[in-house]
């Protein structure tokens, strides 16, 4: 976008306090471990990458992700015994506010929210020890291969074939919006293992492919923010070992359905809504709409909904610590925390008026703010993981058992 649109408001208002979300109270220890995590942060995480709307590449994130590993706190939702921190709830909570406050990047997620806790509960002890340290160490980079062009909310019809050969599968498909696929070493997949089947999805199972295979052919898509986030992948009689299927044959659904649930939970963070409310204050500062009570009281229900959001937030993450996978209610907190984002987003707008359209982040003495990319980019987060409809989909059959 090239609009002309000037890049800097100069406002006399004063900075307020920050406000992060906190429903509750930290005990000492844990103010304790709060005030370690920001000191630390503040010391270690680059200027650059603070407060970035996109994701950065790989060659500027992966040395944070590595810092972090080295540090102990790439993983605070993991098992100590698989190299994570074994953080307790609160301590989660406490390190995704203090991520919030500093603008920390997103990191890629497919190996440490995804595959990841999907090997602890299905993997064979091979995979976890071939799989789970590089994950850790940020040596290897995952992608989800589900959806295909003819297969996205009806994940159940997609078409890519594995045919199992002796000690081997030959995979043939086309899989496509897989994101960071270009970036990444291996991807976990669902393919059609059983052409026959009926219901179609007991023909499905879950595989382990190196993308480092002869064969594949990546090809990214740029998104409708310009940057290269997703990619379309091509398997052309790729040999995959037999060892690499996860769970056993044509059980791939109910792995594929038990790392939706991680996932809906994972992009349901409030980390991002915590962000955006933050960018939402800064320019409404900048512009000096802050000071219209009407504006003011949509801002206030924000951050009662923000809010709300860490609470379920950390309802959900207290489920799956004692419960494994979340399940289908975990579209109950996709959908509040994806429509949330976009409700900031749309405030983001009104807040920047007719600096909007800039097309670079606009500079203000309370810093900068990157508006047209941040409400860009939070349209498609009604759409990944499934789409909202699809999760009222799920929560009308499955939690409230309404006829489909
Ligand atoms: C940024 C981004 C990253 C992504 N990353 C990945 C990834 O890493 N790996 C991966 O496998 N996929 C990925 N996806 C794909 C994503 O999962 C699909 O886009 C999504 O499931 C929707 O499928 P579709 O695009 O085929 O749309 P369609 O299924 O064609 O849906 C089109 C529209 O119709 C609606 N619709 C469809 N069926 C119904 C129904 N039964 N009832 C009501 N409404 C319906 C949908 O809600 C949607 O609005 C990503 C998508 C995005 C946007």
């Amino acid at each position: 976008m090239k609009c002309g649109v000037p890049r800097t408001i100069l406002s006399p208002a004063s900075p307020s306090e920050n406000f992060i979300a906190m429903f509750r109270r930290d005990t000492p220890a844990e103010a304790q471990f709060r005030m370690d995590v920001r000191t630390w942060l503040e010391a270690n995480l680059p200027a650059a990458l603070r407060g970035r709307t996109t994701r950065p590449p790989p060659a500027e994130l992966m040395p944070w992700y590595r810092t972090l590993s080295r540090k102990g706190w790439i993983a605070p939702h993991w098992p100590k015994q698989y190299g994570g921190m074994g953080a307790t709830l609160n301590e989660q909570l406490i390190m995704t506010e203090e991520m919030a406050r500093i603008g920390a990047p997103h990191l890629p997620v497919q190996g440490l929210n995804h595959i990841g806790p999907i090997l602890m509960e299905f993997g064979t002890a091979a995979q976890k020890a071939k799989h789970l340290p590089s994950i850790i160490a940020g040596t290897v980079i995952w992608a989800q291969g589900y959806s295909e062009p003819g297969a996205g909310s009806d994940l159940a019809s997609l078409s890519t074939r594995a045919t199992l050969e002796g000690d081997h599968f030959v995979v043939r498909g086309h899989k496509i919006w897989t994101t960071w696929a270009h970036h990444s070493d291996w991807m976990f997949a669902l393919v059609r293992t059983d052409p026959q089947a009926q219901p179609r999805h007991a023909g499905i199972s879950f595989l382990l492919i190196d993308l480092h295979s002869p064969n594949i052919r990546i090809r990214p898509i740029k998104t409708i923010v310009g940057d290269e986030e997703f990619s379309e992948v091509f398997l052309d009689d790729v040999v995959v070992p037999a060892e690499n299927l996860v769970g056993k044959l044509h059980d791939g659904w109910r792995i594929a359905n038990a790392l939706l649930g991680h996932e809906r939970l994972a992009t349901s963070n409030p980390q991002f809504s915590l962000m955006a409310l933050e960018r939402v204050k800064t320019m409404a500062r900048a512009s000096g709409i802050i000071a219209d009570p009407a504006f003011q009281d949509r801002v206030a229900a924000a951050s009662i909904n923000v809010m709300a959001l860490s609470a379920l937030f950390s309802h959900a993450v207290e489920l799956t610590n004692h419960e494994k996978s979340p399940g289908p209610e975990s579209s109950v907190i996709k959908i509040v925390a994806c429509e949330l984002l976009q409700t900031l987003t749309d405030l983001l707008i009104e807040a920047a008026g007719g600096h909007a359209p800039a097309d670079e982040p606009i500079a203000s003495n309370f810093g900068e703010v990157d508006v047209a990319a941040a409400f860009l980019q939070s349209r498609r987060a009604t759409i990944y993981g499934g789409s909202s409809e699809i999760q009222r989909n799920v929560l009308a059959r499955r939690v409230l058992n309404l006829p489909s």
